[in-house]
């Protein structure tokens, strides 16, 4: 069956000596991975039709088992030149892109996960990201997945004299003396009663963007994300752990310059 769709290239991995792999996230087929027969050839019709990022107008076979689709055409509708040229952009969209091929599956509708790529990808391009932009990027993507965590406190034992409260990976909720037998034996971390006032402040995308960028409250957050994500989804750490080094402010991590 031949499919036409709009695409976002989310992963180009090399396949033998000029030909690739690329993973691409579309509308309605969800994760779709295409082989590129001599992309890498000096005179390949393909030659700058992709990148990272991209939106493209992709003509491809789709077998009828998923799998590795055969692709015919490509012309790229959206090839968000910043991304090249400014790397915070560009370390961002990486990470947005493999966030995003983590959560996606082959063969699924993905309309939501698209739509919020393309307008994530965007915004890199119109203002260079800080790690407000990831973590607004990380509550969308669990919003969107359903899953965002539950920080509604306990009037009879999250009181105000206590410090430190318990949150069930598990069950993404916090946890209290009335939660079930059960529920006490999952596996939990402790947060700071501050870290989740603050993450109740901010839990939507677009105040996301307001978190504080530095001190102990925003690398509570940045670690509680982290976690959540581990446990929830199927990213490597290191993915994670790279964009937040890169992107991280200097004047926040204090590596500033000394003359
Ligand atoms: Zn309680």
């Amino acid at each position: 069956m031949m499919v036409k769709s709009q695409a976002i290239a989310l992963k180009i991995r090399p396949w033998s000596r000029t030909s690739h792999v690329v993973t691409w996230l579309t509308p309605d087929h969800g994760r779709t991975l295409t082989s590129v027969k001599g992309a890498c050839r000096p005179k390949s019709a393909f030659l700058g039709q992709y990148d990272v990022g991209a939106t493209c107008e992709l003509l491809f076979y789709a077998r009828d088992r998923g799998g590795i689709h055969a692709i015919r055409e490509c012309t790229p509708s959206e090839m968000r030149e910043p991304l090249h040229v400014n790397w915070r952009a560009g370390t961002a969209a990486s990470y947005f892109c493999d966030l995003t091929a983590s959560v996606s599956v082959p063969m699924q509708e993905a309309q939501a996960l698209f739509t919020l790529l393309s307008q994530s990808l965007d915004a890199l391009c119109a203002q260079t990201p800080g790690t407000g932009h990831l973590l607004a990027f990380e509550i969308a993507m669990l919003d969107r997945l359903g899953i965002l965590p539950d920080l509604a406190r306990c009037p009879a034992c999250h009181t105000p004299e206590r410090d430190w409260l318990r949150f069930s990976l598990a069950s993404g909720r916090l946890l209290c003396a009335h939660a079930s037998a059960s529920a006490l034996l999952e596996p939990s971390i402790t947060l700071h009663r501050d870290v989740v006032a603050a993450l109740c402040d901010h839990l939507s995308p677009e105040s996301a963007l307001h978190f504080p960028h530095s001190g102990d409250i925003a690398l509570g957050i940045r670690r509680f994300l982290g976690l959540f994500i581990r446990y929830h989804l199927d990213l490597p750490p290191a993915a994670r752990q790279v964009a937040f080094d890169l992107i991280a402010e200097p004047h926040a991590s204090g590596a500033t310059s000394k003359p």
